[in-house]
């Protein structure tokens, strides 16, 4: 039997479904089209998640391409981090790495090609004039005086550009299109302009550089893309893609536009993103507040989490913001099965049990993970000193706080009940150290044969063998739920977190995180996720990220009827 779960139907796969019985196509294959000006971030993600999940469903094939048509912004940095990013995301694409920069020598013949037709000309027109001449949404444009070149013209004035007779912006290649059409993309775009740019994989080698326009579709036929699939505000563009793609006479894509994905309490916008790198407002694109891939990674989120994420929020045609608590829920449901538990005390408070010998050290069993049987269990050692979580203490509770108090009796998890018997204060007086009494009979933490129950549990690290590490504590990036909708005038970086990282130096960690390798992830009990930072932690000065918290947030939006709207 075929186990394999089925994949959700939406739109795009009907239209595909379409194609294949209508004789359209024949095969499914598409492409992620990153442009190489910064790191891939979760919007992408839904992008190759989509692409490549396709071509896997439809035993087809997912190209990766870099989109690299703007010599100025674009890196070979940023073109080896996405491949790292989709590598980390799970997908492969053999080897159809391609570059749309090796398709300038072809780019360049089809635009000589269309110039022949008469269906393209060399404009002399600046970039203001441009703008003047291409009328506005109420108003038809007016033709440029250069419109009407002769084709022997605009093929010596064209191969001018190229070879470098003309000073950048001096000249540009424009589409004959048509300077009334109520799609202003088809007012004789432009199709190439002079720039003495240094390209990161072409050098020098060109001075004119094709426009996205101009490349981007006839990439994809290139490349015998059957479906261009892309984000909405590229709708507008298809008649244009359209157009070069039929004057030109070549293999035929199906655009089809999504939504983008919107991401609630962060911006998905690489010029923002880079804008936060550049400005050292975070540490850098991987920084674990950032909603990039690399930043997620580093958090401690998984693939499997956010390939997850990508399937609950589908693809549609309409935009909205997704809330981070839904994403932050799959990266907890992914962990909570994978995850061993440990214990650690993020603010230490020391425990001196009075009653328990000097000297003496057990060792109690600990469950690994409670969801997963086969993670075993580990020993945990036990002493005359622990330490515990300073907030699990209070001098004067309220009501409703169970934890540790004078007089009061807790569980110490998998080893005893303890009770608090004296409170050390320093000078300022301020708790420095409880001093308690343990009950034998509770051995392992056990009821005792009285029957005597406490209210909490506390998790606990043994002071003679604890390790000291480094957590790093976050929150949204943003306070407000959608950043990028801020009044003209205002600075969109005004509503950043001040409390978006919080370092925590001396936690304390139980010994078998000794050798913890980065990357790994584990759940502190009762604290949450926590990751070991795969840029920062060294053996022997441990850094761990948390990478969430143990609340469901999710499931308090639903309940309280506010959900991804
Ligand atoms: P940004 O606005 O962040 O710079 P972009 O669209 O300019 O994004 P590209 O590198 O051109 O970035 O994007 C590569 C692919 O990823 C494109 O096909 C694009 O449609 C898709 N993509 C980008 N952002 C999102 C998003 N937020 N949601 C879904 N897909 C996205
Ligand atoms: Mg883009």
């Amino acid at each position: 039997m075929d186990e394999t779960p089925k994949p959700k139907s939406n739109f795009v796969r009907d239209i595909i479904d379409e194609h294949l019985r209508n004789g359209r196509f024949t095969k499914v294959h598409t492409r992620f089209p990153p442009e190489p000006n910064g790191y891939l971030h979760i919007g992408h993600a839904k992008s190759i998640h989509l692409n490549f999940g396709l071509a896997r469903d439809y035993k087809g094939l997912c190209n990766l391409r870099m989109d690299d048509t703007n010599p100025e912004t674009e890196d070979m940095e940023y073109a080896n981090a996405i491949k790292e990013d989709v590598r980390w995301l799970g997908f492969d694409w053999e080897d159809r790495d391609y570059y749309a920069s090796d398709y300038y020598g072809k780019l360049y013949e089809w635009a000589v090609s269309l110039v022949k037709k008469g269906v393209a000309y060399v404009c002399d027109l600046s970039v203001d004039q441009v703008r003047e001449y291409r009328g506005t949404v109420t108003k038809a444009g007016k033709d440029s005086p250069f419109r009407n070149r002769s084709v022997e013209e605009n093929l010596d004035l064209f191969a001018r550009m190229r070879a470098g007779e003309f000073p950048d912006g001096a000249k540009t290649l424009r589409a004959k299109i048509d300077m009334a059409n109520p799609n202003m993309l088809l007012r004789d775009p432009l199709m190439y302009r002079i720039r003495r740019e240094h390209h990161y994989r072409t050098g020098d080698a060109w001075c004119i550089y094709p426009t996205y326009d101009w490349a981007h579709g006839q990439s994809d036929s290139i490349e015998g893309v059957t479906h261009s699939i892309c984000t909405l505000e590229f709708e507008v563009h298809r008649p244009l893609y359209d157009w070069f793609l039929d004057q030109l006479g070549v293999h035929h894509p199906q655009q089809i536009e999504f939504a983008r994905l919107n991401l609630s309490h962060t911006v998905l916008s690489k010029r923002r993103l880079l804008e936060l790198v550049e400005s050292g407002l975070v540490s850098g694109w991987d920084d674990p507040r950032m909603p990039t891939i690399s930043g997620f990674r580093r958090r401690g989120f998984t693939p499997e989490a956010i390939a997850n994420f990508a399937d609950i929020i589908g693809v549609a045609k309409d935009n909205s913001i997704v809330d981070m608590p839904l994403l932050e829920m799959c990266v907890r449901e992914n962990l909570n099965k994978s995850a061993p538990r440990v214990m650690a005390v993020l603010r230490p408070l020391k425990v001196v049990i009075t009653n328990y010998p000097e000297g003496k050290v057990e060792e109690f069993d600990a469950v690994n993970n409670p969801e997963d049987e086969s993670a075993g269990m580990r020993k945990v050692p036990f002493s005359r000193e622990v330490w515990i979580e300073r907030d699990d203490f209070m001098e004067n509770p309220p009501s409703k706080f169970y934890r540790l108090s004078p007089g009061r009796e807790v569980r110490l998890r998998y080893a005893y009940f303890i009770k608090c018997e004296e409170v050390v204060k320093d000078a300022a007086g301020n708790v420095i150290e409880l001093r308690c009494t343990y009950d034998p009979a509770t051995r392992g933490g056990d009821t005792p044969p009285d029957g005597r129950k406490v209210k909490a549990t506390l998790h606990w690290v043994s002071a003679g063998q604890a390790i000291d590490a480094e957590v790093r504590l976050y929150d949204t990036l943003f306070t407000v739920r959608d950043p990028s909708s801020v009044a003209e005038g205002v600075d969109w970086k005004a509503t950043l977190n001040p409390k978006s990282l919080e370092v925590v130096k001396g936690a304390k960690l139980e010994p078998s995180l000794a050798g913890v390798v980065p990357e790994s992830r584990w759940q502190f009990e009762r604290l949450g996720y926590f990751c070991v930072d795969r840029r920062d932690s060294k053996a022997g000065a441990i850094v761990f990220n948390r990478t969430v918290t143990l609340r469901d947030e999710w499931a308090r939006l639903i309940s309280s009827g506010r959900e991804n709207k």
